[in-house]
């Protein structure tokens, strides 16, 4: 955090206590990382909508540069000042400092898209040689990355699938090669298949040798921040497309990694080099998102789960793939009691028939948006082997478990009854 370069010293842990007590980071969002005095008393942080910052001195210039580019060590109480808006900006440094209290991270990176916190990552910790060891399946765009722009670089990505136990992680990791990244979504998407994220852990520590840790990095986009936090069960990355849960209001594209300082400051240096880096209205936006993301999150959730109810008891119905009705018993649900606290707001579901009746369905909503995304204030629904997934060719489509007649819904924060009118009339149009 660096502040400090606005004009005083900035603490950082400064405000999260009252008396013994360690506030909660719903109750943090609103003034944590900000000091009004250093922006004319503004009571919400401005938009610094600048491309480059005024140094003091030419000493100062000369300092910030020799932390920013490594040439030494930084001192007991020095922090890398503001430079150029494609190394930071305030708006996007304090958006990181808030986003680390959701998972208790170390520091953060903003970038201006998922994709590009994904593909600055593998960047960073992939080496030519190295093969990407991913659940399956996993988000088109960090598929169609993994499987054919890494290539080009000799790195190369090996599945394994949602839901493997350990000795099935680790069977897959025996045929393939050199692993340098284990990296896991879940639950998965659309299926909404959970990864056991401390099995994946387990097996990149197996596979680390000396001089070379193989990491893992979890997508936690479908969950978090709220609802599972991937870091404390020893991942060393939590990567998020904030453009859903965190943004969550459909208007704005980025993305977040967050980890250990001394791994972070690797992937920063490359965003720099990259220019991956989010702007600062990016940075405003998303800063305004998070003073609600307990309450959106919350809403949905509870949402989802009346949504996920009616749909369950539906004649029209065929299964229901949500996180809130798994099994008693089963190895899901006992990931699921491990790893996460609420079941979130995504669904699946297979309607009785085919495309036909899912295309019926879908284009008989009304207040549901038909469209791709997840995770806005709206509901939306769609459908994944002939949308998100359409590129996953037929025969892994039924291997992974994405079904003709699967809809997707992410559930919004509109009044649950009149989102279960809805499905209701749809349905009865089919
Ligand atoms: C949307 C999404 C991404 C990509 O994020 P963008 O912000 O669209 O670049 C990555 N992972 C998951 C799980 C997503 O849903």
């Amino acid at each position: 955090m660096s502040m400090k370069s606005l004009g005083g010293t900035m603490e950082p842990k400064k405000g999260r206590f009252i008396g013994g007590r360690r506030l909660k980071p719903e109750s943090l969002m609103m003034s944590y990382g900000y000091r009004p005095e250093l922006s004319e008393g503004a009571l919400k942080c401005p938009i610094f909508q600048t491309s480059t910052f005024v140094f003091k001195s030419a000493e100062e210039g000369k300092a910030f540069f020799e932390l920013a580019y490594g040439l030494r060590e930084k001192g007991p109480s020095e922090e890398l000042g503001l430079i150029y808006s494609r190394l930071n900006n305030p708006d996007v440094e304090i958006l990181e400092d808030r986003l680390c209290l959701w998972d208790e991270a170390e520091a953060c990176a903003v970038f201006e898209s998922g994709m590009a916190a994904i593909s600055t990552l593998a960047f960073e910790f992939l080496r030519p040689g190295d093969t990407i060891l991913h659940s399956e399946p996993i988000y088109g765009g960090t598929e169609y990355f993994f499987k054919h722009i890494l290539p080009r670089y000799g790195m190369r990505a090996v599945g394994f699938p949602a839901g493997a136990d350990e000795k099935a992680m680790a069977a897959a990791a025996r045929g393939a090669g050199r692993v340098g990244m284990v990296f896991v979504e879940t639950p998965a998407n659309p299926t909404n298949i959970l990864v056991d994220i401390g099995a994946a852990v387990r097996l990149a520590k197996k596979l680390s040798v000396k001089g070379r840790r193989v990491v893992t990095a979890v997508d936690n986009t479908f969950l978090g921040p709220l609802w599972q936090h991937p870091l404390a069960f020893g991942a060393d990355f939590v990567l998020y497309s904030a453009t859903k849960f965190i943004g969550g209001h459909s208007d704005v594209i980025a993305g977040v990694c967050m980890g250990r300082e001394a791994d972070m400051k690797r992937v920063r240096t490359l965003r720099t080099f990259l220019g991956t880096l989010a702007g600062p209205w990016t940075g405003w936006l998303l800063l305004r998102s998070l003073e609600t993301l307990k309450l959106r999150m919350t809403c949905m959730m509870k949402n989802a789960q009346k949504a996920a109810d009616f749909l369950a008891d539906h004649p029209k119905v065929e299964a229901v793939h949500y996180l809130g009705h798994l099994e008693e018993g089963s190895a899901q649900r006992r990931i699921f009691e491990r790893q996460c606290l609420a079941p979130g707001s995504m669904i699946s579901f297979e309607i009785k028939g085919g495309e036909k009746q899912a295309f019926r369905f879908l284009n008989a909503l009304k207040l549901f948006s038909l469209a791709v995304s997840l995770g806005g204030t709206e509901s939306l629904a769609e459908h994944p082997a002939t949308m998100t997934h359409s590129d996953v060719a037929p025969a892994d489509q039924r291997r992974m478990g994405i079904t003709p007649k699967m809809v997707r819904l992410s559930i919004g924060v509109e009044n649950p009854e009149d989102l279960i009118a809805d499905l209701a009339q749809a349905l009865e149009a089919v």
